[in-house]
């Protein structure tokens, strides 16, 4: 079955699904088919007026709810969200291409989050610190921050949210969401769960519109308290930038260019099977995606051969369809990016080894892709590629492959593989990003650290820290009289 229902998406103010005020709204487009499924309502300053009362309102109201009845209004809704998972999943392959079965797995996994970080909630602590005064009591309390704007992207449209929304509501925060206009049902279907779960009106709430505009318009302004964006490098440089002139709370998780250390000593087919499937989940369109794969020269004929087995292997096609293993990409300049950087690597040299086109005329299918013997020159070794290509380059010893791990401005993720504990040791300290896997593929999990150094972004969307984001810190002394 290749169609489904598709709803039109509006706005979410004060816990009602609105028209913009203008009625003006945005097209979107089933990435598999080329053709409109539907359109998502475009906000007007208007409308984002009314959306920030609401979550003023939102936030007086859901600060003064104790952390466990936050956590129940939570937990309920992480169970309406794993009871809808079927029905969600196929919106969210429908807007955004893919596979049901990644879908659903982003969906469920949204849930798990959700459910951590309402635990997460009933644990913010505040101290008491000894005095010197001894009729004085010092205590460090901890308060949530306000309303929180969060900016979301298209790849992962739940997964996105809820890491952000998770700590929101935990703290006790508000949280309005620009969310993507390409795939606007799926995060609807989501805060609709919070809805149904009996969040007050306010806290939780959802616009479309033009994203430079919105942005512009909710950073400044004063009852926005904390900005939370997941994008790309140059836009979130932008809008940190916007912050700091407005002296609000940042979170940054932007682009990554992931390095694939293989030493001479690892087990090649690991290697192949966990960053071979890292690399085309979601068609390559993960920050967190395996992309420069530093291969030790002893063993990179072995592993090429075996990446080249395992990209025959997959099944590209419409993601609502049985067996798919690669889905579209999510938007048509997607492959016109893809075209340029396969030309770009054979004109400097790279071999193609796998793919390397467009697949047929309708829809932004892109073969996955492996090019071999890529020179450091060619562009998918400096810019993210944001796609199904994955870009092998031979090296002698493990200093130089660290050294390149490290040249980029970029620092979110890495992956090394080796048998030896004295290896992996130095790539532990030495590999510059905030995440590393070795010997094993990505495992991301709200418990964990999520998020990068250099380029990559500042704050953590994962672990305590990730809460600590959306609380401020008070100081009291206090003396009885
Ligand atoms: P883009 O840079 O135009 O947009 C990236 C995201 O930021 C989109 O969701 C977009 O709506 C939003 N955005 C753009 N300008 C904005 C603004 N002024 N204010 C608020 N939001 C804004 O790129 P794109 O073509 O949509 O995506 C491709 C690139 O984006 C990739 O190369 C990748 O680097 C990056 N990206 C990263 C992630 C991630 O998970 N870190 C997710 C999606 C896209």
């Amino acid at each position: 079955m290749t169609t489904s229902s598709y709803p039109d998406t509006r706005l979410l103010i004060a816990n009602e699904w609105q028209e913009a005020s203008g009625g003006k709204t945005i097209p979107v487009v089933n990435p598999a088919t080329g053709q409109q499924i539907g359109t998502v309502a475009h906000a007007s300053v208007a409308d984002l007026d009314r959306a920030l009362a609401a979550a003023q309102q939102g936030f007086e109201t859901w600060r003064a709810v104790p952390a466990f009845e936050r956590a129940a209004i939570m937990r309920r809704a992480a169970q309406l969200l794993r009871e809808r998972a079927g029905d969600i999943a196929r919106l969210l392959t429908q807007e955004q291409g893919k596979p049901l079965v990644e879908a659903k797995g982003e969906t469920l996994a949204g849930a798990d989050i959700i459910d951590w970080f309402a635990a997460e909630g009933m644990r913010v602590y505040g101290r008491i610190v000894p005095s010197r005064n001894p009729a004085a009591q010092q205590l460090v309390l901890k308060e949530p921050v306000g309303p929180v704007a969060a900016f979301t992207p298209w790849n992962f449209p739940i997964n996105q949210i809820v890491r952000k929304l998770g700590a929101a509501l935990g703290t006790g925060c508000s949280f309005l969401c620009k969310a993507p206009e390409e795939t606007p049902a799926s995060p609807a279907a989501l805060l609709q769960c919070f809805v149904d779960a009996g969040i007050p009106p306010g806290v939780v709430g959802l616009v479309f519109g033009d994203p430079a505009e919105i942005s512009s318009y909710l950073i400044p302004h004063p009852v926005i308290r904390k900005v939370t964006f997941t994008g790309s490098t140059p836009v979130g440089k932008q809008l940190a930038a916007l912050a700091g002139a407005h002296m609000k709370r940042v979170t940054m998780e932007l682009g990554g260019h992931a390095p694939v250390i293989v030493a001479e000593d690892a087990d090649v087919a690991l290697a192949v099977k966990a960053a071979g499937g890292a690399k085309f989940r979601n068609a390559g369109q993960v920050c967190i995606s395996p992309t420069r794969f530093l291969v030790h020269n002893a063993v990179k004929e072995e592993f090429t051969r075996a990446f080249v087995a395992h990209a025959e292997r997959i099944k590209l096609g419409n993601g609502l369809e049985e067996g798919t293993t690669l889905g579209p990409l999510a938007n048509a300049r997607r492959l016109t990016a893809m075209a340029k950087v396969v030309e770009d690597a054979q004109a400097k040299g790279a071999k193609l080894a796998f793919g390397g086109a467009r697949v047929g005329d309708a829809g932004n299918f892109f073969a996955p892709t492996i090019l071999a013997d890529v020179p450091l020159e060619a562009s998918v070794f400096n810019d993210e590629p944001f796609g199904p290509v994955a870009a092998i380059r031979g090296f002698d010893s493990l200093d130089d492959a660290i050294n390149e791990a490290n040249r980029l401005p970029y620092g979110l993720a890495g992956y090394a593989f080796t048998r030896s504990i004295r290896n992996a040791h130095q790539l532990m300290n030495r590999v510059e990003v905030g995440m590393l896997w070795i010997n094993q593929p990505a495992t991301p999990s709200a418990e964990l650290p999520f998020g990068g150094i250099k380029d990559s972004g500042y704050g953590t969307e994962g672990g305590p820290e990730a809460m600590e984001a959306y609380l401020n810190t008070k100081a009291v002394s206090m003396v009885g009289v």
